[in-house]
């Protein structure tokens, strides 16, 4: 099928030759600058000719890619009431990220964040039998959420485009299925789009190994961090990376003895005063679990993830404590805590704090500390949390081999959410028994914006973007030098590649220099350039690909099938 020639004399694009001063990272700066999008307010991006053709190839792989996997279009609104999401809690959970708003008879709105409780809903109202299910629906749609730091172009959006999608089921293995056929249609999407991508676990696995899972696109841009084991490819988001409790005798270890430590607060002057490495001592941080002061122990050489604390507690609200509930409670000596004797004080503990490990702790009165602490005969942990930020070269927890870690945008999150919404819902089904069976879901989400952006990140380089062909705005972008020889040739490749059925892109600017547009035809990253210049008159093209940084002078008459593939 012929295409039709769009020609960039009357194309609305402008390019820039600076980068915007906001810019962070390497996909803003370019997207700006190549008039893909343009910012309208914080976090809320217009998206021009070009930027909208990239997005709605993103948008069509999607889309069939669902379809094919089975899964039903719908669209539901943007504006939502706020009744269901106070059923679900979530009016409130969700804090400050949720744009809340007043219609004129001072009725609540918000606009949706993603959609649980309102697909709950419209299956509640449309399947009334085990018949009519299992049922995966899905839309593409603009969500919000006020985020805190709305950044990097269209990567962290206040204003965005995800496709979510949510399965329901009757039963467990229902379920599992229905989140095989969704993990499977992901593999496909992101494959299809050129996007390098990892699977990995998502939730700690107290929740269940594969209960969600994220596809993260791996990018120095990336705000997340994973963690992958080069020798058997186990792989996990950091903040589910979780360590396996491995007790180990304490015959050996003498009585609890306690030392003089003046002036050793922290654990760096403490291990340096006793000698001892800083992973041999035992670090207890205090805080504030909705009020309640609980400890939480860790080796002295690691840190704390309280990102990690809050997420595994939660909706429990976890702060730091203050010199004031110091001075409520002279038991709790800072800097000196020790589990040992701790009383009225709930333990939490890392897995490597195992029974039968013997630590250098405080002793619970200033100036000095304790050795031969021993876990279980010394004292107690009340619950073991893996809350320790994970490092290059912790021991894998699948085959003890080095981890390594790396950073990545999440692309795709699924996630087997269980029977949550139908509880808070009542979304049941007459069973075959004419029983009513309680519903169990699956929530499925790609951004399909920041997948335009992650595409950026992972394959332009430092003169501009190079889609993958999927994607890209068009196939090819015929240059046009000045000269009406060089004019005549570019119109003659154009004609001829769009006869193949490639899009095609024309420079046929006046009055700009041919630096000009091969600056702008690089910046735009249209895969192939085509160069009518120096030897037009042979009817000779230089042939630029721009994925592989290759040029090569040819015959009009062969550039165009060696284009057409
Ligand atoms: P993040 O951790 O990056 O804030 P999330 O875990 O809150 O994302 P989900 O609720 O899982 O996001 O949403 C599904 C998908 O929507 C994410 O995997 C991501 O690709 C996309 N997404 C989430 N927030 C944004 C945003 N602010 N801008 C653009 N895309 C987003
Ligand atoms: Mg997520």
């Amino acid at each position: 099928m012929s295409q039709s020639v769009q020609r960039l004399s009357r194309l609305m694009v402008k390019t820039l030759r600076e980068d915007p001063a906001d810019a962070e990272t390497l996909s803003h700066r370019l997207l700006v600058r190549a008039g893909y999008v343009r910012r309208t307010a914080a976090g809320v991006w217009s998206w021009l000719p070009l930027g909208k053709k990239v997005l709605d190839n993103v948008t069509r792989v999607v889309r069939e890619e669902m379809d094919a996997a089975g899964a039903q279009e719908v669209l539901l609104p943007a504006l939502l009431p706020r009744e269901p999401y106070e059923v679900s809690g979530r009016w409130n959970e969700y804090g400050d990220l949720l744009f809340r708003l007043k219609d004129r008879k001072g009725a609540e709105y918000l606009l949706g964040p993603t959609h649980e409780e309102i697909f709950t809903q419209v299956v509640k109202d449309q399947c009334t039998s085990y018949k009519d299910l299992p049922v995966t629906l899905y839309q593409i749609q603009t969500k919000y959420r006020d985020e805190a730091r709305p950044r990097s172009g269209v990567l962290r959006g206040r204003e965005f485009q995800m496709k979510d999608a949510y399965s329901f089921d009757t039963t467990d293995e229902g379920l599992a299925a229905s989140y095989a056929v969704q993990r499977e249609a992901y593999r496909r999407i992101f494959t299809r789009l050129g996007l390098d991508f990892r699977i990995v676990s998502a939730v700690s696995g107290a929740m269940g190994g594969s209960a969600s899972e994220e596809f993260l696109a791996p990018a120095a841009a990336g705000e997340d961090t994973f963690a992958y084991c080069p020798s058997c490819g186990y792989a996990a988001n950091t903040e589910a990376v979780t360590f396996p409790l491995a007790p180990v005798s304490a015959d050996s270890v003498g009585p609890v003895e306690e030392l003089a430590t003046p002036d050793t607060p922290t654990i760096e002057s403490l291990a340096a005063h006793l000698g001892v490495p800083a992973s041999a001592t035992l670090k207890n941080l205090l805080v504030k679990v909705d009020g309640e002061i609980v400890a939480v122990g860790v080796p002295g050489d690691r840190e704390v993830d309280l990102g990690k604390l809050g997420e595994h507690l939660a909706p429990a609200v976890v702060e730091l404590v203050t010199e004031a509930d110091f001075a409520d409670r002279p038991d709790l000596v800072r800097g000196y805590v020790g589990p040992q004797g701790l009383e009225k004080v709930r333990y939490l503990a890392d897995p490597r704090i195992a029974p039968g490990t013997s630590w250098v702790t405080g002793a619970n009165r200033a100036d000095t500390h304790a050795r031969n602490v021993v876990c279980g005969r010394d004292f107690e942990v009340d619950r073991y949390l893996d809350v320790v930020v994970v490092r290059d070269g912790d021991p894998c927890p699948a085959c003890g081999a080095g981890l390594r870690l790396d950073r990545a945008i999440e692309v795709g999150h699924i996630f087997q959410l269980g029977r949550k919404y139908a509880d808070a819902f009542g979304l049941d089904v007459l069973g075959p028994e004419g029983k009513p069976v309680r519903v169990t879901m699956g929530s499925y989400g790609i951004g399909v914006s920041r997948v335009v952006a992650a595409l950026a990140e992972q394959t332009a380089d430092e003169r501009g973007l190079r889609w993958p062909a999927e994607v890209a705005p068009a196939d090819v972008h015929v240059v046009a030098a000045g000269k009406a020889v060089q004019q005549a040739l570019a119109e003659e490749a154009a004609t001829a590649l769009a006869a193949r059925g490639l899009r095609v892109l024309l420079d046929d600017r006046p009055g700009l220099s041919p630096g000009v547009k091969l600056t702008d035809a690089e910046l735009i990253g249209v895969p192939w350039v085509v160069v009518a210049g120096r030897r037009a008159g042979e009817g000779v093209v230089e042939l630029q690909d721009r994925g592989a940084g290759t040029r090569t002078e040819l015959p009009l008459s062969e550039a165009v099938p060696r284009v057409a593939g």
